[in-house]
């Protein structure tokens, strides 16, 4: 069988290697995929754009691909899934109109006022004057939010007033047309990442990430530092209420709009001190690194749960399996990031790096005459699996430290909080 996964990050360097590990995939193709992709065994680069859904569509068809996976929002948020379901190549992902659930957060905040899904109180505001008003009328701390994609760094949980006046302003000059001011809550972050095939959802394993630069959740936000699995704060009993009050909620609200949703649901979640989960936001992908830290978890093989997903026969499958271990996933960024930074330099250690317990997944890297070289502000994580954090914790930076490039950059910290 033939895959062919649209993504060039870490999270689809994890997808293709989880995809590998059924025998029955004998080919994965990767658009555009990066520098790990096109280093391993059954798989190759594409040299696609991610918008050019005919010249993806087209191949797909003439190469015989079984299914499709979209990895990152973009594609997902302009149709890339409509334009393969017209032409009925099967894929993994919702369509434009599922997707909104991540590419509008007014869209989802309304759909989760409508199904009564616990979220914190906000209002939406399309001018300056009247938005400012209402952060004068709430005070602060309090969020602003950009209504559409904007890569993390559409989301301002300002400390003080003149904070969130700045922030109004600066998104509504940056053309943002719609904003979301939004209740500051308190509490501990916990990324659940679900399957559905539109009539079932299954959680995946409660992963924890570090979204800022610096040690001890300092400095600007990332696209993710770490990542860790499965986090110890989602007992049994918390992931039963997030099923119960999040996931299939969600999917019923999907459905009465008329969305036949199939792919992944990520629920970005605050747990509250007195346990109460609420939603702070969806995704319609899976999460990077999360992704990293959660699939080389999976026994159950990857492509059976995608393709139970498109084929919408997720509840005949029995129940997903788990190897009896946890995860620890650090990922290793550019000098500079998420500032500017510099491209081109040589990797080394990768495979000293990789051994029975530990991955090294890439992200901002590209193959340059046979060697491999940072092409991105994340460039590689390195995720270790054994059957407690303190083992886990300490293999992964093993791993890291067997890397080496100019200027590499990665929080010393990950997963610590697994351990109190
Ligand atoms: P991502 O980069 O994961 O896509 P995003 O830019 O879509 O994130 P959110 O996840 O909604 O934005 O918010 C980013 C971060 O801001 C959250 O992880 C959380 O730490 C903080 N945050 C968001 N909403 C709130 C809130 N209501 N109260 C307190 N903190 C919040």
């Amino acid at each position: 069988m033939k895959i062919l996964v649209v993504g060039n990050g870490g999270r689809e360097h994890a997808i293709v290697w989880a995809l590998l590990q059924s025998p029955q995939v004998t080919q994965v193709l990767c658009v555009p995929g990066n520098g790990g992709t096109a280093t391993m065994d059954r798989c190759q680069n594409l040299s696609f754009r991610i918008d050019d859904f005919a010249g993806i569509a087209r191949f797909a068809e003439v190469n015989g691909v079984s299914l499709v996976v979209i990895g990152p929002e973009f594609p997902l948020s302009i149709g890339i899934v409509d334009y393969l379901n017209n032409r009925n190549i099967p894929v993994f992902g919702p369509t434009r109109a599922g997707a909104q659930i991540e590419s509008s957060k007014t869209w989802a905040k309304a759909l989760m006022e409508d199904a009564g899904i616990p979220t914190p109180k906000s209002a939406t505001f399309t001018d300056l004057t009247t938005a400012r008003a209402y952060i004068e009328q709430q005070g602060a701390p309090i969020v602003v939010k950009a209504d559409g994609l904007a890569g993390g760094k559409g989301v301002i949980v300002a400390e003080t007033l003149a904070e969130a006046l700045t922030a109004v302003e600066l998104l509504f000059a940056q053309n943002y047309g719609r904003l979301l001011i939004e209740e500051y809550i308190t509490g501990q972050e916990v990324s659940v990442i679900a399957l559905t095939d539109g009539k079932t959802v299954r959680a995946l394993l409660p992963a924890q990430d570090h979204k800022r630069i610096g040690d001890g959740d300092t400095g600007a936000n990332t696209g993710g530092m770490g990542a860790y699995a499965p986090a110890p704060l989602a007992t049994p009993a918390l992931m039963k209420r997030v099923q119960n009050e999040v996931l299939e909620p969600t999917l019923a609200a999907l459905k009465r709009k008329g969305i036949d949703y199939r792919g992944v649901l990520y629920a970005g979640l605050m747990i509250a001190p007195n346990g109460e989960p609420k939603v702070l936001e969806f995704n319609c992908r899976f999460g990077d690194p999360e992704t990293q830290a959660i699939l080389p978890l999976l026994a159950t093989p990857l492509v059976d749960l995608l393709l139970a997903c498109t084929e919408q026969r997720l509840a005949a499958l029995p129940p997903i399996e788990w190897k009896p271990a946890v995860s620890t996933c650090v990922t290793i960024a550019a000098q500079g990031y998420p500032g500017n930074y510099d491209r081109g330099k040589v990797i080394s250690g990768i495979d000293m790096a990789t051994n029975e317990g530990t991955l090294v997944f890439h992200a901002g890297t590209q193959l340059k005459q046979n060697r491999v070289v940072t092409d991105g502000g994340r460039v590689l994580s390195v995720t270790s699996i054994a059957p407690d954090f303190a083992s886990s914790i300490d293999r992964a930076y093993q791993g890291v430290k067997a890397i080496n490039f100019e200027g590499m950059y990665y929080r010393q910290d990950i997963a610590q909080r697994a351990l109190s």
